[in-house]
Parts: structure tokens; sequence; C-alpha cells
């Protein structure tokens, strides 16, 4: 049976290397966060240096000069590897943690993100969590709308180990299912009529009723006034 590694050797093994790759960072911070953390706590054990490594991974991402867009996400996965700590080593659910997960992932989100130039949606995605997450699984919100309320409650979810789903942005679509460029998005509410908007088309026209009418009416107003005249 294999030695369970302990120390530096655990760290590394643990989550916090698949946490490093995920925010793009190598392994010297910690190796230099370790060091410096067993010189000032005597007696700290290795999962309490590795929480103490998610919270200055918090401090250190908040302050990096990387875009918005990146620090959220960021901030978001170190969200879940608290969370992952928590049910692992403390059996414990904390929705907090999870709840912050998922409104990063949603601020991460900006309007011209990946697909430049068109409407986007968040999208649920409840990985068959529980009945609860089951219920709002693939709802869409507009981004802007999802930033400013909460569209997922994890509080709500009944999962023992808490809400295990996640959100994406998606393009969002017409009733035709067509992309909506964004910035034609306002004419193509304008023009949502399609036979306003091919009034040109005039073939139509001449078939219809209406269409022979119009073209009668100087000949009918024509005999009216000679009837007119006829009588007086
Ligand atoms: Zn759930």
């Amino acid at each position: 049976m294999a030695k369970r590694k302990t120390g530096l050797d655990w760290i590394l093994q643990d989550r916090v290397h698949g946490i490093n790759y995920l925010i793009g960072y190598d392994n010297k911070k910690l190796i230099d966060f370790y060091h410096t953390y067993k010189t000032n706590h005597n007696n700290a054990n290795d999962k309490e240096i590795l929480w103490g490594y998610y919270n200055f991974l918090i401090l250190d991402i908040s302050k990096s000069k990387d875009n918005k867009s990146k620090l959220d996400r960021n901030l978001s996965s170190v969200y879940g590897a608290m969370h992952r700590f928590r049910s692992k080593y403390e059996n414990k659910r904390d929705d907090r943690l999870i709840q912050l997960r998922i409104d990063k992932e949603i601020e991460s989100y900006q309007c011209n993100n990946n697909v430049e130039g068109y409407e986007m949606e968040i999208e649920i995605i409840s990985n068959k969590c529980c009945a609860f997450c089951d219920s709002i699984d693939s709802k869409r919100f507009n981004l802007d709308y999802a930033k400013k309320n909460r569209i997922i409650d994890v509080s709500k979810c009944k999962n023992e180990w808490g809400f295990k789903g996640t959100v994406a942005i998606v393009t969002k679509r017409d009733s035709d299912g067509n992309l909506i460029p964004k910035e034609q998005n306002n004419i193509l509410k304008e023009n949502s009529n399609p036979k306003k908007s091919h009034q040109p088309i005039t073939a139509k026209s001449n078939k219809s009723g209406s269409g022979c009418m119009v073209s009668l009416l100087p000949i009918i107003a024509f005999c009216i006034y000679f009837i007119i005249r006829a009588l007086s």
C-alpha cells in the first residue's frame, strides 16, 4: 500500500495543483506560501495550510492586473475549490461558497464575451443535481438581468452536498432560431412584421381585391359625376 503523502507533497498532489492550473499559476507561489506559513505557524497542519492558500489566492487574484472577466472567473474557480475542500475534509455543505462560485461565474461574462456582436444569455445547467435544480434547468436570462438578480438561489437546492450545477453563456436566438446581431437588434424589432417590411413587393397587392378597388376608383368617381350631371 502506497504511503500517504504529507506536507507540501500532499498539498501539491491535492486540489491546489488543479486550482493553480485552472487560474494559470505555477507552483512557485504555493511553495513560497507553504514555507512562509510553516515559519509563522509552528503547528499548522496540511489542511490548515491548504485552506490558508485558498484565502491567499483570493487576495492575490483580487490585486492582479487581469481584466475583470478573468479575475472573476479565477475567483469563481477558487470558491469552487474551497467548497470541495469543505465537502471532502469537513463533510460540510457550504452554500455561501457555492453562491459565490455561481455569482462570480456570471459576473465574469462580458457582453462581448466570445461571440462578439451577438446578443448573449445566461443558461442554467443543473447537472441532474436535485428536483429543485432540475426544475430550473435550461432556463435562460438576459445577461444584464442575471448580473443584477440572483437567478439561482442555491439555498433551495436539495442535494446533500449543495448545488452541483453551473451556468453557461449562450447566444440568444430569435423565434426562427437565428442569432441576433447586437447592433441590429432594434432594427429587427422594428421589422418584426414581415408583411410590413416587404411592402415594396407589389405583385401580391395587384392580385388582391383592395388593389382592384384602388385602381377602379377614378372610373367610379367619373361615372358618379356624369350621373349627378344627368339628374340635375
Ligand atoms: Zn440541487
